[in-house]
């Protein structure tokens, strides 16, 4: 049986309070356990839920100087793919649950119709230069003859 890791182990592993042998445990039972994914994730979320907001360019300027101090420890783990790769994993979850997908999915959905109606666009506008053409002549002799 697969022992699993609690929040608080995982809580650990985010602010990087685990020695290097045993991240690599961490890191090994993550790939492969979707159970302990879900309360990383969830850790990682509310690690980043406490980072603070960037109110000014002043503050960007200090946390870029806090950057450069290798103590870092929020710094170090932006640096990890894996840690990345969970950041874009929990947006896309958020986004989903939220019907922004499901919103993007009906517009196009909405556009192809729109287009299959009428002709392309570009094609519209062929039409109406070369109509337009066609007219210059007729209309430029109409003027003549009133004159
Ligand atoms: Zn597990």
């Amino acid at each position: 049986m697969i022992d699993h890791f609690n929040k608080q182990q995982w809580l650990n592993y985010v602010t990087d309070q685990v020695s290097d042998t045993d991240r690599l445990e961490y890191e090994e039972h993550l790939y492969t356990c979707e159970q302990c994914l879900l309360t990383y994730t969830q850790c990682v979320e509310e690690m980043t839920s406490t980072l603070p907001v960037i109110e000014n360019e002043e503050d960007i300027s200090k946390q870029v100087m806090n950057s450069i101090q290798p103590k870092e420890t929020k710094q170090k783990l932006i640096h990890k793919p894996l840690f990345q790769y969970v950041v874009a994993a929990s947006i896309t979850m958020v986004l989903m649950t939220s019907g922004v997908f499901q919103q993007v999915a009906m517009q196009q959905d909405q556009f192809e119709h729109e287009t299959q109606d009428k002709p392309p666009v570009s094609q519209e506008l062929t039409n109406k230069i070369s109509d337009f053409l066609n007219d210059l002549p007729t209309n430029l002799r109409g003027g003549q003859k009133d004159e």
